[in-house]
């Protein structure tokens, strides 16, 4: 009997069974494309030009692993539960404009994207700007940590949270894969979790408008120029127009409009009494798809237009400080002792938020600086950035600490360090442009929160769903959009 084969059974069995496996694999790769192509499971496809700014042009399945990803039952409930923590978390601290200002200020002597932000908070900071209506569409990541075997979060995003829209379609294709393949593969799709987050995002973004109260003010999503996304976005219109046809015809008017930020600053005012108007359009909700990258304003008029729709009544999803307290710097300050105490109350809550805080270091800190120029392994450099493909790793990251060092000055200001999370590897199928492949992988998994709240009233505050994304394990970075990484769901265990 070789090696591999288990006890019991024979070689030839074993050959016979692998055969098989391969054979249910391929059968799966193919009808999973097809379940793609007929679900609106796609992306703009890079290979035609056109794919990112027309819609219906150059579509391509979006990448995704064949089978859901197992994950604990008892992590999952974990990060669940963490959503309407992190919610509250953020609303509390985007009320402290000084601690916002004074956590980013050595960061904004060095960083211009983070500082025009800090410039806008700022004037919003000078004429008490108040937001009474506040809606957070957020997503928290989170990586299982195979060496302390817990759940670790990587980042919370609270700007342009990508995926709800797709997210929700892979559960449904693991679904539908595993109810007619399910019994040869000895999976049970039973075990993968319900996912409802677009038309949960949805109903917060509905629910944002009817506090707004307006009945003829549309929602405003605000999207960049080119986006190969774009599916993904159009998910939720569809979901909107779909899910609240009541309030449309009732109220006659919940039309969803897709600007540039561009087109913003040339179509849109701000009234006296701070209505904000875009295209002879009164505006109740902005949700931005884009405005978190440096690449989204590419002139002044970009800053012109997100400085005009903060100054407006409108609702901000995110609004200037949401956005701020998303930042990479503010999750590392927030993970300093006794900083969770200075913003909620519940010691609970505290303690369940302090258990997923990994490392996380500012790099002022000379000793902390030493030991990641020794062992850079261990941690991972990040800047203010988002969207994927930003951080620094290994060898990388030494020459950039000693580089930065050496420049003496704020330079380090710019970064923050992490402590490296190490979850376990496991053989994938995953299917990119057709074309499937076996690799190791690691996966992190994401949860979506929606708050909305009017003064004192919280409207919503909720777990609404989940994303998995999954790479393959040598790749350091892990956006799906930046082409890191696929999209993925879970089979609980
Ligand atoms: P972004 O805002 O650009 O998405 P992230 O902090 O999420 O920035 O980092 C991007 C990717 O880098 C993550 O999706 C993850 O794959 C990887 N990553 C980030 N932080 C860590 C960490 N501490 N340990 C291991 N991998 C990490
Ligand atoms: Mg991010
Ligand atoms: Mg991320």
């Amino acid at each position: 009997m070789s090696a591999e084969a288990p006890l019991g059974v024979t070689p030839a069995a074993a050959a016979a069974e692998g055969e098989e496996m391969v054979a249910v694999v391929d059968e799966m790769a193919e009808e999973a494309a097809v379940w793609c192509a007929v679900h609106g499971l796609v992306v703009g496809d890079r290979a035609e030009p056109r794919s990112g700014t027309i819609p219906g042009v150059g579509l391509v399945h979006a990448p995704f692993a064949l089978l859901p990803t197992r994950f604990p039952a008892s992590f999952w409930k974990q990060a669940r539960e963490l959503a309407p923590i992190f919610n509250d978390l953020v609303d509390r601290v985007s009320l402290d404009g000084e601690f916002l200002q004074d956590s980013l200020s050595r960061t904004r002597q060095v960083d211009d994207f983070t500082s025009r932000l800090l410039d806008i908070h700022a004037k919003m900071m000078e004429v008490n700007k108040e937001e009474d209506i506040r809606l957070g569409l957020h997503r928290s990541d989170y990586m299982l940590d195979s060496e302390t075997n817990s759940l670790l979060q990587i980042e919370l995003n609270t700007i342009s949270s990508s995926f709800p829209g797709l997210s929700s379609l892979v559960s449904e294709l693991h679904r539908t894969l595993l109810n007619r393949h399910g019994k040869v593969l000895g999976l049970d799709s039973k075990r993968i979790p319900q996912n409802w987050v677009a038309t949960q995002f949805a109903e917060a973004l509905s629910m944002a408008w009817t506090e707004f109260n307006n009945k003829s003010a549309v929602i405003m999503m605000v999207v960049q120029p080119e986006e190969r996304n774009m599916y993904d976005q159009y998910w939720l219109i569809n979901h909107l127009k779909e899910s609240y046809p009541f309030i449309i015809c009732f109220f006659f008017c919940c039309n969803v409009e897709l600007k540039t930020l561009a087109q913003v600053e040339a179509e849109g005012q701000v009234l006296p009494d701070g209505t904000l108007v875009v295209d002879g359009q009164t505006v109740s909700v902005v949700y931005f798809r884009a405005g978190y990258s440096p690449n989204d304003y590419p002139s002044e008029a970009e800053w012109r237009a997100r400085l005009l729709m903060e100054q407006s009544s409108a609702i901000k999803c995110p609004s200037i400080s949401y956005h701020l307290v998303g930042t990479k710097k503010i999750q590392q300050e927030l993970a300093k002792p006794n900083i969770l105490e200075r913003f909620l109350n519940n010691k609970e809550d505290i303690a369940k938020l302090r258990k997923c805080f990994a490392g996380l270091w500012s790099l002022d800190n000379e000793e902390i600086v030493k030991t990641a120029i020794e062992k850079p392994d261990l941690f991972v450099l990040k800047p203010q950035r988002e969207g994927g493909g930003n951080n620094i790793y290994g060898h990388d990251l030494r020459e950039t600490l000693v580089r930065l060092q050496k420049e003496q000055g704020e330079a380090l200001a710019a970064y923050i360090l992490m402590q490296r999370i190490f979850p376990r590897a496991s053989l994938t199928h995953l299917v990119q442009g057709g074309v499937c492949f076996e690799d190791l992988t690691i996966s992190e998994l994401g949860i979506f929160g929606a708050y909305l709240r009017n003064k004192d009233k919280v409207v919503l505050n909720n777990q609404c769903g989940y994303l998995m994304r999954t790479k393959v394990s040598s790749s350091n970075e892990g956006g799906v959009a930046a082409g890191f990484a696929v999209l993925d769901s879970i089979l609980l265990t």
